[in-house]
């Protein structure tokens, strides 16, 4: 495996491997990697064998200091674990580089984001996220991409993004890989107490519950209720059923849709959903 730690050297490589006809495959995460990332590797793999993946922590999509300073970091051991996945290239930039000076131009897509899921509560957020995969994605210049579902809202932003502006890169998505007991994998789960732990699992709870409510033909207003339950003693941003193209509460039931919650525990901000798709 490759470690670049620059800009200007990722920018070379990744050119002459476009020049030679070799598509590369792109994953980016911030790192404290888990079995989540492992998938995404695994299935990037199967779209080309060269696969890229980074690990920056980017300081403009967090809404707070201190969220920023407190994301777990582990460098040695994602190290390992990207070598272990077979990653060609490990993509670790420097903020320096990254932002040498403080982004003035904002990428932005309001009609997904303003009043939607995340992108209520968290201003800024999404813009912060659409500008640097934009960079990590002109910089490493692959033919393809893996994001999770796990952040469903930004894998669909991304899509479009890359769509919209035609970057030349085909957005994949791969399914959310959870623990035992369900609950989402997640490096901020590493900063959940145990008792946290324990009450993360309300959210998925919850979810289960309204995909059952959807199952069995309950009125939307019955899978709502349903959904909010087990989440009683959580602070929770949202917990509801959303179109899965346009992202606004779904209106009346529909054989598409997506289930997705936000939540607060210990503090930590934990999100999760179910996509429901036709088989197409
Ligand atoms: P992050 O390091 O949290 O920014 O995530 C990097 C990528 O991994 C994103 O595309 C996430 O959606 C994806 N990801 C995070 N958690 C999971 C999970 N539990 N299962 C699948 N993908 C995930």
């Amino acid at each position: 495996m490759q470690i670049i730690r620059s800009v200007s050297e990722m920018k070379a490589f990744s050119e002459k491997l476009f020049r030679e006809g070799t598509p590369t495959v792109f994953v980016p995460t911030m790192g404290y990697l888990h079995e989540g990332h492992a998938s995404l590797f695994r299935r990037a793999k199967q779209v080309h064998p060269v696969l890229i993946a980074s690990i920056f922590i980017n300081p403009i999509q967090f809404n707070s200091r201190e969220d920023f300073e407190k994301y777990p970091r582990s460098e040695e051991r994602d190290l390992e674990i990207l070598k272990r996945e077979g990653v060609n290239i490990a993509f670790l930039p420097p903020a320096s580089e990254v932002y040498p000076q403080q982004p003035g131009i904002r990428i932005s897509y309001p009609a997904l984001t303003e009043g939607k899921l995340c992108g209520a509560t968290r201003p800024g957020h999404f813009e912060g996220v659409l500008h640097i995969v934009h960079n990590l994605f002109l910089w490493t210049k692959p033919a393809a991409a893996v994001f999770g579902e796990k952040d469903y809202q930004q894998f669909l932003l991304i899509a479009r993004m890359a769509q919209e502006l035609d970057l030349g890169v085909t957005v994949y998505s791969a399914p959310t890989i959870r623990e035992s007991d369900g609950l989402a994998m997640s490096s901020r789960n590493a900063r959940l107490s145990a008792s946290g732990r324990r009450e993360a699992i309300r959210i998925f709870h919850a979810l289960s519950l309204g995909k059952n409510g959807m199952d069995s033909g309950s009125s939307l207003d019955e899978v709502r209720q349903a959904m909010l339950e087990p989440l009683q003693p959580l602070k929770v941003e949202y917990a509801d059923i959303f179109h899965p193209d346009t992202l606004t509460p779904l209106q009346e039931r529909a054989e598409e849709y997506l289930l997705a919650v936000a939540a607060w525990v210990d503090g930590i901000r934990l999100i999760d959903n179910f996509l429901i798709r036709k088989p197409h």
